[in-house]
């Protein structure tokens, strides 16, 4: 038996922090939604006790450090389950890029484990162990749309944002999300994104306002560590996207447009300053789920 799973990118339309808590982590506020560029991830029984990874890419870790991995391993623990597994990862979504690949990788393994062993997993208690791998993980078991609060694991679904064009770029730079965090001072932010308002003009299918109410507080950081995001941000604002992000802790940005023409131009106007640019989708409506 055999199972193909699409583990889809995640981005912020808003990330806002609350304040750090007593247990060291920061209390978060951001609204998380999926586009069309995937990892697909393929699961096949193996006839002995072992979960060997493989992957084209070959600046992942292919041991237990790799978020598949632990997700197997989660879920033979936790479902006493004595099959083992083969999982061939086909990344497509840049590697610490803040782009939630591994956590949608780790998702996808839960979901694709789920049917190849038929387990009966609901959707809620994939999202459960899913957080036991990472914040982001319980969003990306079920994509959509969502607010995420608490550490991301506090999920609140809403309607999918119109349908447009996102054109990514990472830098070459490696950013560390810990460091990012660590950096930041959560009673000195400059300016909190409105997350109800991005919320609201989402379930209106309000592009304009949305564009407008793109926000997130760890820009700031990234933006004055990394000058090139800066510049990379700044670029995309001089092509003419109609909204310019960095998704995450970064240092992937995102430009979006709702005409193709536009996305085709500033995909065109940044080839020549990053070598990782995509010009994709948002994932809306039925096509939201991964
Ligand atoms: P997030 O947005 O959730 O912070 P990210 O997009 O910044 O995530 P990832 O691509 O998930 O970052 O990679 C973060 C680290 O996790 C990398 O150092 C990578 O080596 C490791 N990693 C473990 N498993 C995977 C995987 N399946 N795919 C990609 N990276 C993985």
């Amino acid at each position: 038996m055999r199972v193909m799973e699409k583990a889809s990118a995640k981005i912020n339309l808003t990330l806002d922090v609350l304040h750090k808590r007593p247990d060291g982590y920061h209390e978060v506020e951001m609204i998380m939604t999926m586009v069309d560029l995937a990892d697909r991830i393929e699961m096949k029984e193996l006839d002995r006790d072992a979960i060997i990874i493989s992957s084209q890419a070959g600046y992942i870790p292919l041991d237990e450090k790799n978020l598949a991995f632990q997700a197997a391993r989660l879920i033979k623990d936790r479902y006493d389950v004595k099959q083992g597994v083969y999982i061939h990862l086909d990344k497509k979504i840049p590697v610490a890029a803040g782009l939630a690949g591994g956590s949608s990788d780790a998702a996808a393994t839960l979901r694709g484990l789920n049917r190849l062993w038929r387990l009966g997993i609901t959707d809620g208690e994939l999202r459960t162990l899913g957080a036991e791998l990472g914040s982001d993980v319980p969003f990306c078991v079920t994509g959509g749309t969502a607010i995420a609060r608490g550490r991301g694991e506090k999920l609140e679904f809403i309607d999918s944002p119109p349908q447009c064009w996102v054109v990514l770029a990472k830098p070459p730079i490696n950013v560390s999300t810990a460091d990012v965090y660590g950096k930041l001072n959560a009673s000195r932010i400059a300016k909190h994104p409105d997350t109800a308002a991005v919320a609201e003009a989402i379930r209106s299918k309000d592009y304009h306002s949305l564009c407008d109410g793109l926000g997130n507080v760890l820009e700031e950081v990234t933006l004055s560590l990394y000058p090139e995001v800066r510049q990379l941000k700044n670029c995309m604002e001089r092509l003419g996207a109609d909204g310019v992000l960095m998704s995450g802790s970064g240092p992937t940005v995102f430009a979006l447009c709702s005409k193709e023409k536009k996305a085709q131009r500033i995909y065109n106007g940044l080839r020549g300053f990053c070598k990782e640019v995509y010009a994709v989708r948002m994932l809306t409506g039925e096509h939201a789920a991964p």
